[in-house]
Formats: C-alpha cells, sequence, structure tokens
C-alpha cells in the first residue's frame, strides 16, 4: 500500500472519528478572517452541555481568573477565540470512544497520556514570555491522534506496531513506518487538514518528533511545535519506567529550544502532577499517575540504588559463597586425608598398620617386577611378651610396644616400610634388598632392640625380639604370590623362636636355615 492509498483509506474509513458538529463548525468559523468573538460564543452556546463544561473549566483553577465568568459569549472575550476553539476540541476528542481497536492499544492510557501532553504543553508554553498559550493543550492533547486513527482503521497491523515498539515515540514512529510505510504524524496530520485544521494546530501534529523540520515563518506555531516536542519528555517522566532519562533530556532541551530559565524548568516540573490531576476531573478522565516528579524521580533513584544495592549484595554472598565451599572443599580433603591416614595407621603405635602394609607390599612387588630388583620381607615378633604384660602390666607392654616400633623406625631406610602386623608382631618390608642385605639389616634392629632400653617414669625394661626374613624376585620367579613370600617370613620368624628367640632367621626352600 503507498502512502496516498493509506491516508485514501483512512479518509475514507467508517472508522474515522467525526468531529461534532459544534467543533467542525468552529473551525470553519475561526478561519474566516471577519469572524468575531460574537459569532463564535453564539455558536458554542448553541451546544449546552458543551457549553456548561467550558464555563466550569474557564472558572476553574485551570485559568485561575479573579472574576465569575458567568455566559460563553464572556469566556470568549476574556479567555479569546483559540482558547475556546482549544477546549471545544478538547472536549470533542476527550468524547470519542474505543470501538474497533487494536487490541494492545490501551484506550485509556492513550487519552491520559496526551491528556499529559496537553497539560504539559500549555505549562511549557505559559513559561515562554509574548506566547498566547492556549494552542498548546489541544496541540499537546491531540498529537499522537494519527495513532489513534491507524489503531481504529488497522487494527490487525497496528498489533504488529505495538508489538515491535518500546516506549519512545521515537521507537513508535520507527515501527510504524516498517508496518505502514507512514507514521502517525503524517496520518494526524492529513486528518487534521481534512477536518480544516488551520495551520496553527496542524503544524504541531506535523512536527511534534521534529522541531528543527518546521519550516514556516511563524514563530508562535515554531514555538508551540517546540513545547509539544519537549511536553512528550514530560508525559515520558509519569508514565515511562525512565522517568530519571526523560527528565535530564527535558532540562536540557527546555533550555536549549525555548530558553526556559532553571527556574521556569523547575516551575513546570512542580505543577505538572496537579495540574494533569486537575485537568482530569475537568475533562473527566482518571488519571492514574497522581506522583509528583520530585517523587517519582525519588522512587526511581532508590528503585536504582535497591537494584544495585541487590547486584552488591549477591555479589558479596557469591564471593563468600564460593570461599565457604573452597574451605569446605580444603576441611573435606584435610579430613578425607586424615581418614585415609587412619585407615592406614595403627592407632597405638602411630606407625602403619596392617592394611597399609598389604597394600604397600603389592606397589613395591609390582615395582620389583618392573626393576628386576629383590624384595625382603622382615618378621618381627616381641619374644615372650605375654609373660611381659603380665609381669608389668598392659599399659607398660602398650608403652614398649610404642617404643619398640620408633626404635626400628629410626633404625631402617626411608624407604622401607615398617607396619605392625597384628599383636607385637611387626614387619618390614625392605625393596631392592636381597637376603643377605636384609640379613644385615636384621640383625642390626635385633641388636638395637636387644641394646635398647625401655623407660618410663618408674622403670626401666628391656626386651628381644625374633626375626623371620624372606626374600624374592618376583621378576624372574615361576608361580610367584604375595602370600607365598609372607608364609615364608612367617616361616623362619617361627623357626627364630624354635631356635631360642632374640635372632634372625633367612627362610630358605630347602629348610636349611642359616643364623648368626
Ligand atoms: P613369643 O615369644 O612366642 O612370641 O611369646 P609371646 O608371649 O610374645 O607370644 P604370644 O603370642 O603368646 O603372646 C603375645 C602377647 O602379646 C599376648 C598379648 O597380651 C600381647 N599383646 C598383643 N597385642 C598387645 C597390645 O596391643 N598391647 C599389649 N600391652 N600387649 C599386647
Ligand atoms: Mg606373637
Ligand atoms: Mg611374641
Amino acid at each position: 500500500m503507498t502512502q496516498d492509498e493509506l491516508l485514501e483509506k483512512i479518509l475514507s474509513s467508517s472508522e474515522l472519528p467525526t468531529l461534532p458538529t459544534v467543533a467542525s463548525k468552529l473551525i470553519s468559523l475561526t478561519a474566516k478572517e471577519d469572524a468575531t468573538l460574537a459569532d463564535i460564543g453564539d455558536l458554542v452556546a448553541r451546544d449546552i452541555s458543551l457549553s456548561a463544561k467550558i464555563l466550569k473549566v474557564s472558572n476553574s483553577a485551570f485559568y485561575s481568573f479573579p472574576q465569575q465568568i458567568g455566559s460563553i459569549q464572556q469566556a470568549v472575550s476574556i479567555l479569546g477565540m483559540n482558547a475556546v476553539r482549544s477546549l471545544v476540541l478538547s472536549f470533542s476528542f476527550l468524547n470519542i470512544k474505543g470501538g474497533k481497536i487494536a487490541n494492545r492499544f490501551d484506550f485509556e492510557v492513550f487519552w491520559q497520556k496526551s491528556l499529559a501532553s496537553a497539560v504539559a504543553a500549555r505549562l511549557i508554553l505559559e513559561k515562554v514570555k509574548g506566547i498566547d498559550a492556549e494552542e498548546g493543550f489541544v496541540t499537546g492533547l491531540l498529537q499522537n491522534l494519527g495513532e489513534l486513527i491507524l489503531a481504529r482503521t488497522f487494527p490487525e497491523e497496528y498489533e504488529k506496531v505495538l508489538q515491535g515498539i518500546g516506549e519512545t515515540q521515537a521507537d513508535t514512529c520507527v515501527a510504524e513506518q516498517a508496518v505502514f510505510g507512514a507514521d502517525h504524524t503524517l496520518v494526524g496530520t492529513r486528518v487534521a487538514k481534512s477536518w480544516g485544521f488551520p495551520e496553527s494546530l496542524v503544524a504541531p501534529l506535523e512536527f511534534h518528533h521534529d522541531p528543527d523540520k518546521y519550516s514556516g515563518s511563524n514563530a508562535t506555531i515554531r514555538t508551540t511545535i517546540k513545547a509539544v516536542y519537549l511536553s512528550d519528555h514530560l508525559t515520558n517522566i509519569l508514565f515511562s519506567n525512565k522517568p530519571e532519562a526523560y527528565h535530564k533530556k527535558f532540562q536540557k532541551e527546555a533550555t536549549k529550544l525555548l530558553g526556559l530559565s532553571g527556574e521556569a524548568i523547575e516551575s513546570v516540573l512542580e505543577q505538572l502532577h496537579l495540574r494533569v490531576k486537575e485537568a482530569g476531573t475537568y475533562f473527566n478522565l482518571k488519571v492514574q499517575t497522581s506522583k509528583s516528579v520530585q517523587e517519582i524521580l525519588q522512587e526511581a533513584n532508590i528503585r536504582l540504588s535497591l537494584i544495585n544495592l541487590d547486584y552488591d549484595q549477591m555479589n558479596k554472598q557469591l564471593i563468600q559463597a564460593k570461599i565457604n565451599l573452597e574451605n569446605l572443599t580444603r576441611a573435606l580433603e584435610e579430613k578425607n586425608k586424615i581418614l585415609d591416614n587412619l585407615a592406614n595407621i595403627d592407632g597405638l603405635t602411630g606407625i602403619n598398620n596392617h592394611r597399609f602394609f598389604q597394600n604397600a607390599l603389592d606397589q613395591e612387588i609390582s615395582r620389583s617386577i618392573r626393576n628386576t630388583t629383590s624384595i625382603s620381607l622382615l618378621f618381627i615378633d616381641i619374644d615372650f611378651f605375654k609373660k611381659f604384660n603380665d609381669t608389668y602390666g598392659h599399659q607398660v607392654g602398650d608403652f614398649v610396644l610404642v617404643q619398640f616400633a620408633k626404635t626400628i623406625r629410626d633404625n631402617i631406610r626411608q624407604y622401607d616400610v615398617l607396619a605392625r602386623y597384628g599383636g607385637e608382631e611387626f614387619v618390614v618390608i625392605l625393596p631392592e634388598t636381597n637376603t643377605e642385605e636384609a640379613m644385615v639389616v636384621g640383625e642390626k634392629l635385633r641388636v638395637a632392640i636387644e641394646s635398647t632400653i625401655f623407660r618410663d617414669t618408674r622403670e626401666e625394661y628391656r626386651v628381644t625380639a625374633s626375626f623371620g626374613q624372606a626374600c624374592c624376585k618376583p621378576a624372574v620367579e615361576d608361580n610367584f604370590s604375595k602370600d607365598t613370600l609372607i608364609t615364608h617370613a612367617d616361616q623362619a620368624l617361627y623357626e627364630a623362636k624354635e631356635k631360642g628367640r632374640n635372632r634372625v632367621v633367612a627362610f630358605t626352600p630347602k629348610k636349611k636355615w642359616f643364623s648368626f
């Protein structure tokens, strides 16, 4: 659809709102150069309900005239032609009912925003010297009329526009262009022209998004366009979720476009919400927002700081959670290590336990297979320990067991593995050690035990021990097994006991012992 086809369709559509007779006649009348205020008064006075509304507004704080206005004629002469036309048009448009319209188009909100823009544009123009502010109201009110017309004429297509837009009018224009190849400023302008609206009312509809594009020479119209443009920022302070951004924009552009002083800007911002609320009552429109700009900005500020605070806190909590997790992991690792150790450590003597010995022996056998080396075992059993316990008591027996283990440990190499095999029986794995070497170690240990005096607080004790030694070279032995090696060492130990104790005996396959 070309722009012309689109506009033709709109202008011939049954959905196009029709102006009430009074409004339409008033526009024709005010267009005539020779129209008098009396003519206008007569025309409006014929519509009794409209007259009543206009009189009510005329006597309200909306105008704050000191004297009572008793008739429409009086209102026209005091308010002026433009003001009355503005009021008549405003009342006419605010009477337009929803009808068939795009689902997402919120008719109520549309008029609330339009009313806010009307109030805002009028308020801004009041601050500009030498300007009749009256037309600001109706042009502010109708600036987005094109949206309403598009949404009523093409409800389904406008649905797409509403789907695509954010909240700024600029976005609306872009989305409308994408769907229709035209935007609401063009549509509003053409429709207003078709209703016979004068240039002073049409131009603000046309240029309210881009005041620089107005190339006419009428300074009042130019100023009105700028005021309508700025009114959109004020409406967005009240209705959008980015009030601070529009507040900043308004402050900056109000000075730039209209030369408003800081004081004038503050005054506009201060009065805005009260004026909107007031206008809502005159024009019978319930306006949702009753908060002042200051309140809105404060709330936005708090919301922002809350978001930041939440983010900060969340960050802190995340960091803390990570630290806790790391601490927990470390603690768990340490505990696991302790548990591992506990599982491998003998509770009384603090040396490796039987379980550890079995694993260590597996590992040492594997290593000796890889390196084709010999490996020796020494089984060590304290002599007559039952008797020792019986003589000195179990506690002393424990004390001696601990010291005994220490003595052995102090007399072996770092890579030899000492373990408590059970009871008063110990075992030493001697990696890379043949029988002769192991016998030397055994003898050294035997002498160390024999010559050690175990002292507690009360007495001195001595013990001896018997040693059984066995050696193997798993890499070259047929039918090698760990259990056989252990059995051999055990058998040698048995033989040491048999032979009279306190000695080291090597296992020999031929059952021939050789002893020191
Ligand atoms: P042998 O020379 O033949 O080895 O005689 P023994 O008395 O040492 O041997 P036996 O196997 O008859 O007795 C071992 C004793 O070791 C019995 C037990 O009371 C003692 N014993 C084993 N474990 C512990 C322990 O943890 N603490 C104490 N105090 N004594 C223990
Ligand atoms: Mg024993
Ligand atoms: Mg014993």
